[in-house]
């Protein structure tokens, strides 16, 4: 962070922000170069089934090593590429990469893709997932695409015409991080999403707070209602697994179950030589 040594001055710039704009700047260039370079890389997190334990998918989470600030996280350059537009590149290499990944597996499991808001709202979107769907020979039935609440506000129309440009094509569509915008009763029955993912800032407390359980509770009934099978996202505990699968919860994602990881750890689960693909991963719960 620069000093401020006009302190005693009248000021009308924030040097400190004026830095953080700076630091933005140039990851948004060395983005670009980065990707050229080959240091983003899928990293894959498993979805297991409640009841059963087994492992019915992963999704693709995003990572840039880069060579002198060693692991960005998304949660720092994802915005950034929003942005600045190069979200767009950075998107399709995603959806390129997981799809050719997801073919590769002997297992037919399923593989979720995060999309931002600006590329939902690229009319060029579903061609392009259609192509990247030919080229990788996917079935589309196994890819999933995640969208955010703030994709459906800024332009419900087209996001709704988007999103069912993309189950024609026969992918599947869900909502992330459900609970913490502006999701209502109505979002939910008026989009024809395939599955609803409930923030993990929910999961933790179902346990020990009464209004996250009771948030919890209530999501899990109304989609029952509505006939959209629901994912916890951020369960680390057994206790939290108890509680979902008690409450109807399909299918959870968290460290109980493990980590993002690199392709070189989820081999044996893709190609099924794991036999044990449902046991929490033991060394993921060490690490924590
Ligand atoms: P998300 O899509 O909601 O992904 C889940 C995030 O929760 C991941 O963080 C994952 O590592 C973390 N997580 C999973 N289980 C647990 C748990 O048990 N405990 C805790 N504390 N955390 C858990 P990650 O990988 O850092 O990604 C953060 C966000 O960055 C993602 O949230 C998504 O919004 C965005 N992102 C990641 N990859 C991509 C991408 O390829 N494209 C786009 N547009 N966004 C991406
Ligand atoms: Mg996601
Ligand atoms: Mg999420
Ligand atoms: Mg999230």
């Amino acid at each position: 962070r620069a000093k401020s040594t006009v302190s005693n001055t009248i000021c009308f710039y924030d040097p400190s922000m004026d830095q953080a704009a700076r630091e933005r700047n140039a990851l948004a260039i060395e983005m670009r170069e980065g990707l050229k370079r080959g240091e983003f890389e899928l990293y894959y997190q498993r979805q297991n089934d409640t009841v059963s334990r087994e492992v019915v998918g992963f999704e693709a989470l995003l990572r840039w090593l880069h060579p002198q600030r060693g692991m960005v996280s998304p949660v720092e350059f994802i915005p950034i590429a929003e942005k600045t537009g190069f979200i767009f590149e950075l998107g399709e290499w995603v959806m390129r990469a997981a799809c050719a990944e997801a073919a590769s597996w002997k297992r037919p499991l399923r593989i979720a893709v995060n999309v931002a808001p600006q590329q939902l709202t690229d009319p060029r979107l579903p061609g392009l997932v259609h192509e990247i769907l030919l080229e990788s020979g996917l079935s589309a039935a196994r890819l999933e695409i995640e969208i955010t609440e703030s994709s459906i506000i800024s332009d419900h129309q087209y996001a709704l015409h988007a999103i069912r440009q993309l189950k024609k094509l026969g992918v599947k569509v869900a909502m992330d991080d459900y609970g913490t915008g502006y999701s209502s009763l109505s979002t939910l029955q008026s989009f024809p999403f395939d599955k609803i993912k409930i923030d993990r800032a929910f999961i933790d407390g179902v346990v020990t707070s009464k209004q996250s359980a009771a948030i919890v509770r209530s999501t899990l009934i109304l989609a029952a209602s509505l006939d959209i099978p629901v994912l916890a996202e951020g369960v680390e505990r057994e206790e939290h697994m108890e509680f979902l699968r008690n409450e109807g919860c399909l299918q959870v994602q968290g460290f109980l179950f493990g980590k993002p990881t690199p392709r070189s750890g989820i081999e044996d689960i893709v190609n099924g030589t794991d036999g044990a693909a449902g046991e929490p991963d033991a060394e993921a719960n060490a690490e924590l």
